[in-house]
């Protein structure tokens, strides 16, 4: 058993090593690697793996269908292995008037370090590195033997890691993992997802005529893109946020009593967000255990965009030959983007929408992963004597990322733990780590491998 004079020492090591760990921070946001824009990503893969080598772990560059993934491993005492799940990837900087310094520059203001991907995901990546030495530095050695896989593609929706996963099973096999973010809530206190929904993003089309026609001429007469899509939309969803898709929610797993125990622990987010978006009210339950389950138990059809016609000042009497309209659907489990699209097709055909075209332009699973895991029950204690406080654990989380394949085909019960905070702005302009998170983030960390050696 680590005693928690070993953990002292193990913080004191995370003090005196924190200066390494901003350099290194520093050196990788100094490196652009937007994936949207496809800047700077192989010099960046090429960073991340000089200096995993530099921290003392075996490196390669590995491609995939997409951008390269570099995929390490450290070997410790016990064959028992970690894996590290992250992105070296990052938003666009985008838009630069509103950075306060430049945002491939790590820049310090006070207690908090500013650059884009600092927080999500290089941060991380600082961060688990930080744990791992002081573990390394105090133990003499590392508990367990430790894996990284760090995508370049996260942030435009992991298109490849569900083939990169099923692809390289051997070489990722591992018996636990640490998601790529983490850290505390708004309130400060430490926050764990334990899954997330998936998503179906499609593209609906309808083209009614081969170009678009004088509304004088045709308005009478002619068949009328806009009003064909909406017509279409309108039959998909009722005023209460019900999909009317027929089987739709067949394979939606109700969340289970332990999922209800934490989401009743979960602080009540309803005031909060009403009061922030200036909502009247929401579409079902207004507060309590009933709207926490709503907002991420219950899958969603969303309209995201609608293009047809003249959208310009003043008016143009045009009658539109073309519609598009952008909607993603949400997915809990047990539901797949697949069943969904097939779903989706049958439902327009029934209704005499034949004509409606779906693209996918988007799909992720949904995963979800057990609450009563020892892993998880791990990670929850380790979070204890950082925070001082209880974790906070998020049964299921609204957003989507590629957490099926870790889930189901390397079978690893997957935790977060990091340096995220209320104000990291990660996407935005001035995204930032608060140092005070940052450490204890490491801190966190540290004590899951530690202990995760022991288990
Ligand atoms: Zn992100």
């Amino acid at each position: 058993m680590i005693d928690n004079a070993t953990y002292a020492q193990i913080d004191r090591r995370i003090e005196e090593n924190l200066d390494r760990y901003i350099d290194i921070l520093a050196r990788l946001c100094a490196q652009p690697s937007v994936s949207a824009q496809h800047l700077g990503i192989e010099p960046c893969a090429e960073l991340v793996a000089t200096i995993l080598r530099e921290e003392g772990f075996e490196a390669e560059i590995v491609p995939s269908a997409g951008n390269p993934v570099v995929v390490g491993r450290g070997e410790g005492r016990n064959p028992k292995t970690l894996l590290m799940y992250l992105h070296y990837d990052v938003q666009p900087a985008e838009p630069l008037e509103l950075w306060e310094s430049p945002p491939f520059e790590l820049t310090r203001r006070g207690n908090r370090l500013y650059a884009r991907g600092i927080s999500d995901d290089k941060g991380h990546i600082a961060a688990r590195l930080a744990a791992l030495a002081a573990v390394r530095d105090v133990l003499g050695e590392l508990p367990c033997t430790v894996k990284f896989v760090i995508e370049g593609e996260e942030e435009i929706g992991s298109p490849n890691m569900q083939r990169f996963v099923e692809d390289h099973r051997e070489l990722l096999a591992s018996d636990a993992c640490i998601w790529e973010f983490g850290g505390v809530n708004v309130y400060g206190d430490p926050e764990m997802s334990l899954g997330m929904r998936g998503i179906c993003y499609v593209e609906l089309k309808v083209s009614t005529a081969n170009r678009d026609a004088h509304s004088g001429l045709g308005g009478s007469i002619f068949p009328n893109a806009a009003w064909r899509l909406v017509q279409a939309l309108n039959t998909l969803r009722d005023e209460n946020g019900r999909i009317l898709i027929d089987g739709f929610y067949e394979n939606v797993r109700p969340p289970s009593p332990r999922d209800c125990e934490y989401l009743d622990r979960a602080p009540d987010e309803s005031g909060v967000l009403r009061e922030m978006y200036g909502l009247q009210r929401y579409l079902g339950a207004q507060s309590g255990l009933e709207w926490k389950i709503q907002a991420v138990f219950e899958p969603t059809c969303t309209v995201c965009g609608l293009t047809s016609g003249y959208q310009g000042p003043g008016s143009k009497t045009v009658l539109p030959a073309e519609a598009t309209a952008k909607v993603d659907f949400r997915l809990v489990p047990d539901q797949t983007p697949e069943e969904v699209v097939g779903k989706l097709r049958a439902h327009l055909d029934r209704h005499g929408f034949e004509d409606v075209a779906i693209t996918l332009l988007a799909a992720q699973r949904p995963a979800k992963v057990d609450p009563d895991d020892p892993f998880v029950q791990l990670t929850i204690a380790a979070a204890r004597d950082v925070y001082d406080t209880e974790m906070v654990v998020q049964p299921i989380i609204g957003g989507s990322g590629p957490l099926y394949p870790f889930v189901s085909v390397l079978g690893v019960p997957v935790v977060s733990a990091g340096v995220g905070y209320s104000d990291s702005r990660a996407h935005a302009p001035n995204e930032n780590v608060d140092l005070d998170y940052f450490v204890k983030g490491i801190r966190h960390t540290a004590r899951i491998i530690a202990a995760f050696g022991e288990q």
